[in-house]
């Protein structure tokens, strides 16, 4: 029997605290040391400033992008969403390949935009969901106001789990409500050093908040929490040590272990035999000059082991996974094995695609992995003529990887591009010149969005193409895409034409 796992990610606004938090739990998970602390070996450490090199280069997270721990005989699969107020597909697509989220909250701040487009993805899948109100080390919104907020907005059960006392100037340290023990903050720096204490003394106004809190909310109740329902609520400070070591704890009590994965012909179940996984990321890897990539699979089922054979659900050939990678806090590993949960890296030269399953079983299809309509939308033009092949190639690769969305019209020779975000065209043009040698500007767009089209009767769809050519394009897939002017222009024509499906996600 492997060691059970829990596959999470955090969820959270810019500046909420979630790289702090991530540090503070490789360090609680022993993964990391204190700076200055860690000391590489020779190999290692040459590989790992490779990474770093690629971080820097591209300004993305490679190194950070899958976290693995192991804490108390638990492993811990911590996958990163990128950080920037910018968000891409990527960042959803990483959110289909957990089992659950830790959600940070700035004490300050409550819910802010990003934690909800997030979380709105999480609740898509009933991804369930510890919420950590962060920073009560500093003067925050009133308790109650916070949970309030938490379960009006995201509609969900609140259930505290913790309680400040105090905040900013006036901290005294965190209540865990089950036990009634204290962490109290210590030293010039009132960080937690590890002092506890039992039912202690609390001022009059908090102990009447926490009778309170008691009645007025939902008592915990794990069910409800795995069904996506609760959320067990949290109060620390990641810079200041309090948090931490409980949502660790609560990660393994609570969090849910692999789940089953939507799929067609039918769900893959955790405790199957066969090998099957789907592939959530692509990463060009290391070397500019080269095309080497490393997708990462989400194992699904069954035990891994290195130099299986898998099939890539839709283009045929088996693959066999020689050189397959465990990604440690700070070290690459080559694994023997990996179970459901787990994430692998799977080096390869441009034949794995975000989407795809891989399965010892054929026919698999891990179902649910979406392609997001582009808000932001974009006419490439190219400042050399001649290039137009590489173009096309350029613009393949960055969507096989997800970086953008190609729409190629049905009329005109200006290919559209699409992006969730303004830093997705950032990152489009400096690759495609540092990768594929290509100068290209970016021209504005007469369309405004994008809608992927179907029917259920051919006839229908076919008359509206018909009559909308000028509209539309093709994606990669060939499948086609309805251009718009505007969000409104959608309604518009959605309404003229009810027997035509306009979608804002496709499901790969
Ligand atoms: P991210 O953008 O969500 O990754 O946030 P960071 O972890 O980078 O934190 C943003 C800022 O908030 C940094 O200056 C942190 O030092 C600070 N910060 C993070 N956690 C806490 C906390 O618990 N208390 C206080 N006072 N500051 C914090």
């Amino acid at each position: 029997m492997p060691s059970p796992r829990r596959t999470f990610a955090i969820i959270s606004h810019p500046d909420a605290g979630k790289t702090t938090l991530t540090e503070k739990l490789l360090y609680v998970g022993g993964a990391i040391h204190l700076a200055g602390e860690v000391k590489a070996r020779g190999a290692n450490r040459r590989a790992r400033s490779d990474w770093m090199k690629i971080e820097q280069q591209r300004g993305i997270s490679v190194t950070s992008s899958v976290m693995t721990f192991e804490k108390d005989g638990v492993f811990f699969n911590l996958l990163d969403t990128p950080g920037h107020e910018d968000f891409s597909e990527d960042t959803y697509r990483t959110l289909t390949a957990v089992d659950s989220a830790v959600m940070v909250i700035d004490a300050a701040r409550g819910i802010e935009a990003q934690t909800r487009k997030l979380f709105e993805v999480c609740r898509l899948r009933n991804v369930p969901i510890i919420t950590f109100v962060n920073k009560v080390d500093r003067e925050g919104r009133p308790v109650f106001e916070l949970l309030d907020e938490i379960a009006d907005v995201l509609a969900l059960d609140v259930c505290p789990m913790s309680w400040p006392v105090g905040m900013g100037g006036t901290f005294e340290g965190i209540l865990d409500l089950a036990t009634n023990r204290i962490s109290r903050p210590d030293g010039d720096s009132r960080t937690f050093q590890g002092r506890t204490e039992d039912a202690p003394q609390l001022p009059a106004d908090v102990a009447e908040e926490i009778e309170l809190a008691q009645a007025g909310y939902a008592s915990f109740d794990a069910e409800a929490y795995r069904a996506g329902d609760l959320t067990p609520v949290y109060f620390g400070s990641a810079l200041k040590d309090f948090g931490p070591a409980e949502l660790i704890a609560a990660l393994a009590e609570f969090a849910p272990p692999p789940r089953p994965q939507p799929a067609e012909p039918a769900p893959v179940q955790p405790d199957e035999k066969d090998v099957t996984g789907f592939v959530f990321k692509v990463q060009a890897n290391m070397d500019p000059q080269h095309r080497d990539r490393i997708a990462f699979m989400r194992l699904c089922s069954g035990t891994f082991k290195r130099g299986m054979k898998l099939t890539p659900t839709g283009h045929g050939k088996p693959i066999a996974v020689h050189s397959p990678i465990l990604f440690f806090a700070q070290d690459r590993e080559i694994a023997d094995e990996a179970f459901p949960g787990d994430i692998i890296g799977i080096p390869n030269h441009g034949t794995l695609r975000v989407g795809d399953t891989l399965s010892e079983k054929p026919g698999v299809r891990i179902t649910g992995l979406p392609n997001f309509a582009p808000e932001i939308l974009r006419r490439v033009a190219l400042k050399d003529p001649t290039k137009t092949k590489q173009l096309r190639k350029a613009l393949d690769d960055l969507s096989e990887e997800g970086v953008i969305q190609v729409f190629y019209p049905e009329i005109g020779s200006n290919w559209i591009i699409g992006v969730v975000g303004q830093l997705q065209l950032d990152v489009l043009l400096s690759r495609l010149e540092a990768e594929y040698k290509v100068g290209a500007n970016l021209e504005a767009s007469p369309f405004d969005t994008a809608r992927w089209i179907s029917a259920s009767d051919p006839a229908a769809l076919k008359e509206f193409m018909d009559l909308n050519r000028s509209a539309l394009a093709k994606d990669r897939d060939g499948n086609p895409v309805f251009l718009a002017k505007s969000a409104w222009e959608v309604g518009y024509i959605a309404d003229r034409y009810s027997k035509v499906t306009f979608a804002a996600t496709r499901e790969r």
